[in-house]
């Protein structure tokens, strides 16, 4: 177990910059994902903690030892990455002890580590089976157990459920937090997936363009986004966004948008009057029906069970409203959304930055 300290990381490809300048301190023990766009950065930070990669610029400490210039097999930690990379000719049991043997453990240290892995992860029926007799969730669960048996000071997953199918992703995404619960290894854990980034991590770094938008528990991020890309990346479906310049309106402070449709602000922020701003709504915050609201028009109804999805526009603005209601209504049909002031989100056109 150790914490994992990350300052002013940079890494450069010939004259490209992919990561610039991250800071993010792990503390012992802490289950923290890194997500973001696909070529955000991620598995190069990622590699770089392994040692996979050398760092351009500035250092990664594990523990209270700057581990820049030490060998990936000397820095104590275990990787597990999207395509398990079992070897096919060893069994379930050799795979898992290969790093042990390889490090000239004795053998009675081995089969206890490797009975220990196995117990916890559900894998002692299948100790004698090849890779290729396994289930794709159970190549995982080896993968994992490789990572297990090394008792590492740091796990570190780049992706390891992408090639699973949905149903899988969802039951291994809890064993591995469960895993987690009971190990208490502190963990680095990559994803583009954000629904995985908040049902896992005790905290979630959001990366775009190889820098870090924003770090928090991952309600802290949902309730208060740092910036539009936060605030449109974390949430499914995306928070609705539109532009405009906040006004002193007849009741109160209001935003008008180009098209002339006039959103409600909170009364205490005169401070944004004749500012250009964007203004958020998530999707499931928003009312449909009783009183006047925002009028829009519905292009498409798309029913889940257990809600349903109203695409539709403000003006010429695409907006998505989720209803726990069933609702009885049709494409081109008018309907009143309300917009409740304690659940926006507001930020400067300009930076993107909330306000
Ligand atoms: P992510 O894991 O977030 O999808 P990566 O860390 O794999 O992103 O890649 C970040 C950026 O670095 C991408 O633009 C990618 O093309 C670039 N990159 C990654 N590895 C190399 C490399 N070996 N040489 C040059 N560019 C690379
Ligand atoms: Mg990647």
């Amino acid at each position: 177990m150790a914490r994992v300290e990350i300052s002013q990381l940079e890494k450069s490809y010939d004259d490209s910059e992919v990561v610039r300048g991250i800071d993010i301190d792990i503390p012992d023990g802490e289950f923290v994902v890194l997500v973001g766009p696909s070529g955000c950065g991620k598995s190069t930070l990622l590699r770089m903690i392994a040692g996979l990669e050398s760092v351009t610029d500035g250092e990664i400490r594990i523990g209270d030892t700057v581990v820049n210039d030490i060998a990936a097999k000397d820095r104590d930690i275990a990787m597990v990455f999207q395509n398990y990379a079992l070897y096919p000719h060893m069994t379930v049991a050799e795979n898992m002890s290969f790093a042990l043997k390889l490090k000239g453990e004795a053998k009675p240290a081995i089969e206890q580590a490797v009975k220990r892995a196995s117990s916890i992860l559900g894998l002692d029926a299948l100790l004698a089976r090849y890779p290729k007799q396994l289930s794709g969730g159970q190549r995982q669960r080896v993968a994992m157990g490789r990572a297990i048996v090394r008792d590492p000071k740091v796990f570190l997953f780049d992706e390891p459920l992408s090639n699973l199918d949905a149903k899988l992703r969802v039951q291994m995404r809890s064993e591995i937090k469960e895993l987690h619960q009971r190990l208490k290894t502190t963990t680095i854990y990559v994803t583009h997936d954000q629904i995985e980034a908040m049902t896992m991590a005790d905290r979630i770094v959001v990366m775009q363009g190889g820098i870090v938008e924003q770090v928090g528990a991952p309600l802290e991020l949902y309730d208060k986004p740092a910036n539009v890309f936060v605030a449109t990346f974390i949430g499914s479906p995306s928070m609705n966004l539109y532009s405009g310049t906040a006004e002193a309106g007849d009741g109160g402070l209001v935003m008008r948008t180009q098209e002339d449709v006039v959103m409600p602000l909170p009364s205490g922020r005169s401070d944004l009057a004749g500012r250009r701003i964007v203004y958020g709504i998530r999707p499931e915050d928003i009312v449909v029906g009783a009183g006047p609201g925002v009028v829009a028009s519905i292009s498409t109804i798309e029913p889940t069970g257990a809600e349903t999805l109203l695409l539709c526009k403000v003006g010429s603005v695409n907006t998505v409203v989720v209803s726990r209601e069933r609702v009885r209504l049709g494409p081109g049909d008018d309907i009143s959304l309300i917009f409740p002031i304690e659940r926006l989100h507001l930020f400067d056109e300009a930076t993107g930055r909330r306000i």
